[in-house]
């Protein structure tokens, strides 16, 4: 029996949906109807200072009005925590997280002084302070309480690995290795974050195979995220889906759409008068601006 082709929008419930969200759900609706797969609608909401259960319901509404059909109930994150806390848990004790106690303004005057200014996609790449701590260093910030995030030593992970973490890129039917000016433009990123205790990594890593995931279709900006999944998919031994990173939509002007964008929402341009027909053919003219 060969596995069944399953594929997911994943969005996050902290704001009303865009053309921008419309386009990424088409796409990764269409893709799963195109191979006769299955789609899954999952609910990102493990920040829980943005994300509110009444966005939900609204982002629902939205894409059935879109005609996209999914199963119920939908997986919400907020409620597998402990699942997501499993997962660092186990990556602690493979010795490739650290705790950081820095905060966002000692970061940016660390790389204020060391003269440097490298940003990567995920913003300014953290320069490691807390990787250099000594265990009494280490032990004493962590017995005073001192509130921290766990970073992912990214050296120390992909030294451990016997293979260089590699994905599947669909759309070119190739294998993408990411290289080592890859993995220094994100550094060692976040994987438990201060505030919710658990980050996006961890839980889209956690769910996608969870879920069975074999397709990921999500746009261009979380391609370089996509390099840390598969070596936290490497880590974890976990199945490697394929992806497909769309173009972003941008508006007439060639900006990218944005959240802010009130006017954009599905929402007031459907009370606007228009048609989930004229969405798909706007958003299909928007895409060929890119
Ligand atoms: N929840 C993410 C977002 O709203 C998307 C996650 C993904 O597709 O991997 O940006």
């Amino acid at each position: 029996m060969s596995h069944p082709i399953i594929t997911r929008f994943a969005p996050s419930p902290s704001g009303r949906l865009h053309l921008g969200h419309a386009y990424s759900a088409m796409q990764a609706w269409d893709f799963a109807q195109s191979v006769g797969g299955e789609f899954i609608l999952r609910i990102e909401d493990i920040d829980h200072n943005r994300c509110k259960r009444e966005y939900e319901d609204l982002l629902k509404e939205d894409l059935a009005w879109l005609g996209l059909e999914w199963q119920e109930p939908t997986r919400r994150q907020s409620e597998h925590l402990d699942d997501y806390r499993a997962i660092a848990d186990r990556l602690t004790e493979m010795g490739v997280l650290y705790p950081c106690f820095c905060t966002r303004k000692e970061i940016q005057a660390e790389i204020a002084r060391a003269g440097a200014a490298p940003h990567g996609s995920e913003g300014p790449i953290y320069p490691g302070t807390c990787r250099g701590l000594t265990a009494a260093e280490r032990g004493e910030k962590l017995e005073a309480g001192k509130s921290h995030a766990l970073r992912l030593d990214l050296q120390k992970a992909l030294g451990s690995l016997a293979e260089p973490p590699s994905w599947r890129d669909h759309d070119n039917d190739s294998q993408i290795i990411p290289s080592q000016d890859d993995w220094a433009a994100l550094g060692d990123v976040v994987l438990v974050r201060k505030d919710i205790h658990t980050s996006y990594h961890i839980a889209v890593v956690a769910d996608d195979a969870l879920q069975g995931v074999t397709h990921i279709v999500r746009g261009l900006d979380l391609y370089e995220s996509t390099h840390i999944h598969a070596l936290l998919q490497a880590l974890l031994e976990l199945p490697a889906p394929s992806y497909t990173h769309h173009q972003l939509v941008k508006d007439e002007s060639g900006q990218r759409l944005a959240k802010r964008d009130e006017s954009e929402t599905l929402a007031s341009l459907r009370e606007s008068g228009v048609s989930p027909e004229e969405i798909r053919e706007r958003l299909q003219r928007l895409s060929s601006n890119s």
